[in-house]
């Protein structure tokens, strides 16, 4: 049965509580629930230019979403919010009750005053930047002009402490600043650094990520004119239901700020084959989740071992960011986690077994015969 009027439904209120505009601008938000109150905070550095304070509050209701979809309470947002970024948030609270209702339920949202967005006029573009292949591959999209009419000059990578990297990880949190500003730099754009503690207040990381990087670009509407972060994923391998993809990516903008998931046209091969020729990716990309000596890349683990493969086919046999170069004997020792795994894996393969090393080729082989088995094996088809 449809619920049309909900009655009595529990409320979440969050109220902007402080903000400091500025090259180190800051905002607070507390988030009222039942007796309950907590801080969402972010911190800015924004490398000498002043950020100007955000004229909505829409960052503040796209942050508080997940957490009031989990706690079935309806949201108000004490500002304003875009009317069009309203009704997004509404299209995000059906998609996500559809996908995972055991995570977040329907909710309403409503603010004190609703208005018409308006553009802030500026022409420039902020880029997500984690120093990864799809961010990377995104930034370079961008700056050389891959993406046709799409591509924009990126004023500025942002890098965000208390997503990927831990919050209070300081010494993770250096090698991964050093290394995107190395990237960036190769490119001519400067680095900017969030440090939040949404996470926090995510629910589910892998479902809701999406939310928490609008939230922190929304932030920058008043001095940007657009937000972009990487596609996870090509268009014809998008997961359902996941932070970011196709669906949800639209839902994220705003008449003041509008955001793009950029590189769904590529698969990660196809983007480490266009990076590999620039030597600051071969000696500042950082894919793996291990923490080697270098901070960079251990050059074993499965996501490694995939990277490696395709700047091989690149014509690239060692890279600095690896600790080790690929082998027969790393090959034969990677674990495949998934089937995502198991299909970028298979797609680099189908497309440069011929360069590779024979050797290689029969260890990667093997482990993506054996997922394959094991997996019939579960789901009791053998
Ligand atoms: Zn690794």
């Amino acid at each position: 049965m449809i619920e049309l009027v909900p009655v009595r439904r529990a409320r979440m209120e969050v109220r902007l509580q402080a903000a400091a505009s500025g090259e180190n601008s800051a905002h607070v938000v507390e988030v009222h629930h039942s007796t309950h109150v907590r801080q969402m905070w972010w911190r800015f550095d924004t490398a000498g230019r002043p950020l100007l304070a955000p004229h909505t509050a829409n960052f503040a209701a796209v942050a508080a979403l997940p957490w009031a979809m989990a706690h079935a309470a309806d949201l108000h947002v004490r500002g304003v919010l875009d009317r069009t970024f309203l009704e997004n948030l509404e299209d995000l609270v059906d998609v996500w009750v559809r996908w995972r209702p055991d995570l977040f339920q329907r909710i309403r949202i409503d603010a004190d005053d609703v208005a018409e967005g308006r553009p802030s006029g500026s022409n420039e573009a902020v880029l997500m930047f984690s120093g990864g292949v799809d961010a990377t591959f995104a930034l370079a999209a961008h700056m050389e002009g891959l993406l046709g009419h799409r591509s924009r000059p990126v004023s500025a990578g942002l890098l965000v402490q208390g997503f990927d990297v831990p919050l209070h990880d300081d010494g993770w949190w250096s090698i991964a600043r050093h290394h995107a500003q190395r990237l960036l730099a190769a490119f001519g754009v400067p680095l900017w650094t969030c440090t939040t503690n949404w996470r926090e207040f995510s629910v589910d990381w892998e479902m809701s990520f999406g939310m928490g990087i609008a939230a922190v670009l929304h932030q920058c509407e008043a001095s940007i004119g657009l937000g972009l972060w990487a596609a996870d994923e090509s268009y014809d391998h998008e997961i359902i239901p996941w932070g970011s993809n196709s669906i949800v990516a639209p839902l994220l903008g705003s008449p003041s700020l509008p955001v793009r998931a950029e590189g769904g046209g590529y698969d990660r091969d196809e983007k480490i084959g266009y990076l590999a020729h620039h030597e600051a990716v071969r000696r500042h990309l950082r894919v793996c989740w291990r923490r080697p000596p270098n901070g960079l890349n251990c050059g074993r683990c499965e996501k490694c071992v995939r990277t490696l493969v395709s700047l091989w086919a690149a014509g690239y046999e060692r890279c600095e960011a690896f600790e080790m170069p690929l082998t027969a004997l790393t090959a034969a020792r990677i674990r495949i986690g998934n089937q995502v795994q198991h299909d970028l894996l298979a797609n680099a393969l189908s497309r440069h077994a011929s360069r590779l090393p024979r050797s290689v080729v029969i260890a990667l082989r093997y482990h993506l015969a054996r997922f394959r088995l094991l997996k019939k094996i579960s789901m009791g088809r053998l």
